[in-house]
């Protein structure tokens, strides 16, 4: 066997890709470069009846822009292709069949009836389930309890079967987990899974186990919501003989509500205003599109980051890693177990942190669809400014900019004449005298030969005696005719960014 560090996402194409997913292809990924190991992108899609159409291709371009793209996958290939489950269906049923021989599974020709007469039947009080197990196998129609010539001519007939594993009983079953340490199941409590269904597609539990075997994967991580099938897959390895080959397991804790109660869905992100998808997701049959963070503007290497400290941290309290450093610190085995809570203000911080440090040409780059975006809504044929005057902009505003939409609402006065100006700000302390200043300031506007700030600023200042006037009077009034509101940076780089003319016309507008 080799020995070689081989490590797998396997998301299934059943819509948005949730942040919790990412997170697992983010820690798989670690893994795997800070071994000098393989990071395998698997699709797995044999549940029909919940695939979506388009949705592979939305889970590779996620990874993409997180930059965690994987070594092999459907789309380069490699050396274990298919890495489609539904395009190695073939490969699935000869070990459904093997286990059927060695006394591990056994057919099950039960109509949906049957299973709901058994739920029924079996079922001890109110709250318990009845399942397909050790007590009730002996009472439905499968190839235990018929005689053996039925079901030899059941199969002749070709009925509908399902082959299901025979869960031995009263076994425990132990794991040891990377992450929660020695973890051990009552084989009594695991129901008989189906493993091939009639469709003659293998369900996850199968197809899990003899594709990692295939595909000689070393590390499984994946979310905790399978930890209860890990029997059944600890089972498999050891029935079809491969025990020696299995992989380490990680339970990966879950993301919680804010609130920490329960796991985050897509609904809590809609109640509470934040995404919970890594790109927006347009659901292709009701055509509704769920929010991503990449749309909202985060940075993708703020997402990464963010999700990386969900749940695990490297023991120094640090909390800013680039991918590199992650790539180094990183280890599983301290992740915790208990689950970690989603904490929106907390990603909003990691996202303006990677902004204070993300150069002005590459913010620039960044926050260009957002600007570009509001100028066509003002639809006065506004161009877009040359990239070093948006950098120049970025570096003004940065500190103030917590998503990327923000380098517009932060920033708009210096690429089109603000549409409503908070008049009233001034209103109370505005006077003839005020007027008088700006008016007499608008005429060494237009002649004044230097116009950059300083020059600007040194005019502005030698106006104020003339009209027995502080600066302190009359700065608010001009930040008010510049910028519309009391935000922003300087006023006197406002003006000389957006030019003479456009200066002296925001001032006209106010002073008249
Ligand atoms: N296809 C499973 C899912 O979508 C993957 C579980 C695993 O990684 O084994 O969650």
């Amino acid at each position: 066997m080799t020995n070689k560090v081989r490590v797998r996402f396997a998301p299934s194409p059943t819509g948005g890709l949730h942040l919790g997913g990412v997170r697992t292809a983010l820690f798989n990924y670690l893994f795997a470069r800070a071994h000098g190991g393989d990071f395998v992108l698997r699709v797995e899609d044999t549940d029909q009846s919940r695939f979506v159409e388009g949705a592979e291709q939305y889970i590779m371009r996620c990874l993409e822009w997180c930059g965690l793209s994987p070594d092999e996958s459907p789309e380069i290939g490699g050396p274990f292709a298919p890495y489609r489950q539904s395009e190695r269906k073939d490969r699935y049923k000869e070990y459904a069949l093997q286990l059927v021989a060695d006394g591990h599974a056994y057919y099950a020709f039960d109509t949906p009836e049957d299973l709901e007469r058994m739920r029924r039947d079996f079922k001890k009080d109110e709250h318990s389930v009845a399942q397909y197990d050790h007590n009730t196998r002996m009472h439905m129609r499968n190839s235990l309890s018929l005689p053996e010539a039925e079901v030899a001519q059941l199969l002749a007939d070709g009925a509908r079967y399902v082959i299901r594993i025979k869960m031995p009983a009263n076994e425990t079953i132990h794991l040891t987990d990377m992450i929660r340490g020695e973890v051990s199941f009552d084989s009594n409590l695991t129901d008989d899974k189906v493993l091939l269904k009639a469709d003659g597609m293998p369900t996850y539990h199968l197809a899990v186990v003899v594709d990692d075997y295939q595909m000689q994967i070393s590390h499984a991580f994946r979310g905790e919501e399978w930890l209860p099938s890990a029997p059944v897959h600890i089972l498999l390895w050891q029935y079809l003989g491969w025990a020696d080959k299995m992989p380490k397991w990680a339970h990966l804790p879950l993301i919680l509500k804010p609130d920490g109660n329960g796991k985050l869905s897509k609904r809590d992100g809609e109640r509470l205003g934040f995404p919970v998808f890594a790109m927006n997701w347009t659901d292709p049959k009701t055509g509704e599109t769920a929010k991503g963070f990449k749309e909202m503007g985060f940075l993708p290497q703020a997402f990464v980051n963010l999700l990386a400290v969900l749940g695990w941290n490297d023991g120094t309290g640090k909390e800013l890693f680039a991918l590199n450093e992650l790539v180094e610190k990183f280890s599983i085995e301290r992740v915790h177990k208990g689950g970690a809570k989603f904490d929106f203000e907390k990603a909003k911080w990691y996202n303006h942190q990677y902004i204070q440090h993300t150069d002005n040409a590459a913010l620039a780059e960044l926050a260009k669809p957002y600007i570009k975006l509001n100028l066509d809504a003002l639809g006065n044929n506004t161009e877009l400014p040359e990239l070093s005057y948006v950098a120049h902009v970025a570096g003004l505003i940065k500190d103030r900019c917590t998503l990327l939409p923000d380098f517009w609402a932060q920033g708009h006065f210096f690429f089109a004449t603000p549409t409503t100006v908070d008049e009233a700000a001034v209103k109370e302390k505005w006077n003839e005298q005020k007027r008088l200043f700006f008016t007499a300031w608008l005429a060494e506007l237009e002649t004044i030969p230097v116009w950059d700030q300083v020059a600007l600023e040194a005019s502005f200042n030698e106006q104020l005696p003339n009209h027995g006037l502080k600066k302190g009077d009359v700065m608010l009034p001009l930040r008010i005719m510049l910028v519309g509101g009391k935000y922003g940076p300087g006023v006197f780089i406002i003006a000389e960014m957006i030019g003479r003319e456009e200066t002296i016309k925001r001032i006209k507008n106010m002073v008249g």
